[in-house]
């Protein structure tokens, strides 16, 4: 049995994160979608709301749970038995700092995988503050993000 993990902020979650994790959920047993809770970087939803709107969107699809974590990725991948950990690529400029956790992991635990998993071209423009910027100005998401977790996002800027 084959257990990954896919980590992220999810601050919020996108189409792209979505795209990410249908794929891989095809390929792995069992994906854990893990929000990292980092007190270093100020986020815009909380862990809650961030774990809420990851259920919402991830509830058709029965091998792939969601969790949150605090502290070192590979401590919470050993106490889960993760055998991966899938990451997305976006653009060469992702490819630095993903190739650098990648090798740190790898030292830290050489049992863990790391995979990447190409961007859908639809998606390779997207993140979660550009969906944040867009809805600060009042502009229009709906084709951004997954429609269960549309209002949710918009909350925050009214
Ligand atoms: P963001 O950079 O959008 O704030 P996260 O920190 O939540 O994203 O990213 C979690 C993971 O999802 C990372 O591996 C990131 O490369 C990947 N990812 C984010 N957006 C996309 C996308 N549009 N397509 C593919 N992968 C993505």
């Amino acid at each position: 049995m084959t257990i990954a993990i896919y980590p992220g902020s999810f601050d919020p979650v996108t189409k792209g994160h979505l795209d990410i994790i249908i794929r891989s959920s095809k390929i792995m047993d069992h994906l854990i979608v893990a929000v990292l809770e980092n007190p270093r970087k100020v986020a815009s939803y909380n862990i809650e709301k961030r774990v809420e709107m990851l259920k919402l969107v991830t509830e058709p699809y029965p091998n792939v749970e969601v969790d949150y974590y605090k502290g070192l990725l590979i401590d919470y991948a050993e106490q889960k038995k993760i055998d991966i950990i899938v990451k997305g690529l976006r653009a060469i400029s992702d490819f630095e700092f993903e190739f650098q956790m990648a090798l740190v992991n790898q030292k830290l635990n050489p049992a863990i995988e790391t995979l990447f998993m190409m961007t859908n071209s639809k998606y390779s423009y997207l993140s979660s503050s550009i969906v944040k910027e867009i809805a600060a100005l009042g502009g229009d998401i709906s084709s951004l993000v997954p429609p269960e977790v549309h209002d949710i996002i918009i909350e925050i800027y009214k």
